[in-house]
């Protein structure tokens, strides 16, 4: 049985959500935009749902529009807004930092002529409030910062952005698919116009998830198609995901307190891997979810030690696994200030509510196993 340590880049479902779907699946199979029985019943599931997404987010039900995950609802949101705009094109402030579903959707924009700043991070991961400020100007109609970066864990200052942003009209989009289900997450409290969640980023199903638009916000539907969603996405809605996400959403709700215990394990983890294996950790001194650790071994390849670790039995990503596959060193890392080397000598570890003391014991020396074996290699 592998040990999974890889719950950034995806997580198992909780399996009262499995019951949920599978349930969903074989009885509320209506169409939600039916009138008869079956479809009211399709419609009732879903509004459900869309409740219980609400709460989590602090949101009211319609603000929630059900999506088919945290790279649609970046999508929907920038593209969105951009288009509300038409031909009076603004400046858009992002940051180097973002997820590949932010970063490729304002370099499209880019390409068709829209001016775009992008702002660096510092050496801890964060953005500084005062950059965005610096950044922004009176063009400006557009910030996308995310809540949490996905590789490092690091929590970006948005309530303070979202000041910067109220006090001068601008629409903030918060990229909130990594905090969700980890740290408490208050769309009020964030003031943010628009924002992203995933429901397989916490033990809800792939494929499905939301967009926060708040009240009287405009944005131009990005999936165009039939009137669902109050036009605002086209397409049949996929009741049984949806059940899915509403009840990953509900399990979230109860079991926040639970990442405390996570915070605990990994910072036990960290210690001991600076101690047994000379690990350096990145984004240690700022504000970090509670469940991620961006581990760097110094001398090591982390492409040989997440498959050394796969053999044990462990899985880890190197970097972030959503752009795996790619050879260049995370730009994330890079924009750290980490250089070539250290940035393709990190991993990424991320817990879970269900990650156990014996777990994070045994990977913790199956860590000093393997970092030890590719260093030999690499010496001898
Ligand atoms: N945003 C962030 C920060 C992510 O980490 C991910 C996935 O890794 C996404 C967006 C994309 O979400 P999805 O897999 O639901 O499309």
């Amino acid at each position: 049985m592998t040990i999974f340590l890889d719950n950034n880049a995806t997580t198992r479902p909780h399996p009262e959500v499995v019951r949920a779907v599978s349930e969903a699946l074989s009885e509320i199979w209506g169409n939600a935009s039916s009138v008869h029985g079956p479809g009211r019943s399709a419609r009732q599931a879903l509004e459900s749902a869309r409740a219980s997404l609400a709460r989590l987010i602090g949101a009211e039900p319609g603000e929630v529009v059900i999506t088919s995950g945290g790279t649609e609802s970046n999508n929907a949101a920038i593209f969105g807004r951009c288009r509300v705009a038409g031909n009076q094109r603004f400046h858009i402030v992002t940051t180097t930092i973002e997820h590949p579903a932010v970063l490729s959707v304002v370099s499209d924009l880019e390409e068709q002529g829209w001016d775009v700043t992008r702002v660096e991070c510092g050496r801890d991961g964060r953005i500084a409030t005062e950059s965005i400020r610096s950044a922004i100007s009176d063009d400006t109609g557009l910030v996308a910062v995310m809540l949490a970066n996905n590789e490092t864990g690091v929590i970006q200052p948005v309530g303070e952005i979202a000041e910067l942003c109220r006090e001068r009209g601008i629409h903030l989009h918060c990229d909130a698919v990594q905090a969700i289900g980890k740290i408490p997450v208050d769309v009020e409290q964030l003031g943010v116009d628009t924002l992203s969640i995933s429901g397989h980023k916490f033990h809800g199903p792939k494929g499905i998830g939301a967009m926060y638009v708040r009240k009287g916000v405009t944005l131009s539907p990005f999936v165009l198609g039939g009137a669902q969603e109050r036009r605002r996405r086209g397409g049949t809605e996929n009741v049984p995901l949806a059940v899915g996400l509403g009840r990953a959403a509900e399990l979230a709700m109860t079991e926040i307190d639970s990442m405390e215990k996570v915070r605990a394990l990994r910072d036990q983890m960290e210690r001991r891997l600076e101690r047994s294996s000379e690990a350096v950790i990145n984004g240690q001194s700022a504000a970090r979810l509670p469940n991620t650790s961006s581990v760097t071994f110094p001398g090591c390849d982390a492409e040989s030690v997440v498959i050394g670790l796969d053999m044990e039995g462990f899985a880890v990503s190197g970097g972030s696994a959503c752009s795996s596959g790619r050879s260049e060193p995370s730009h994330v890392l890079r924009a750290m200030g980490l250089d070539d080397a250290a940035a393709r000598s990190t991993i990424r570890i991320s817990l879970c509510k269900t990650t156990t003391e014996d777990e994070i014991d045994q990977f913790v020396r199956a860590a000093e196993r393997v970092t030890g074996m590719v260093r030999e290699r690499v010496a001898g």
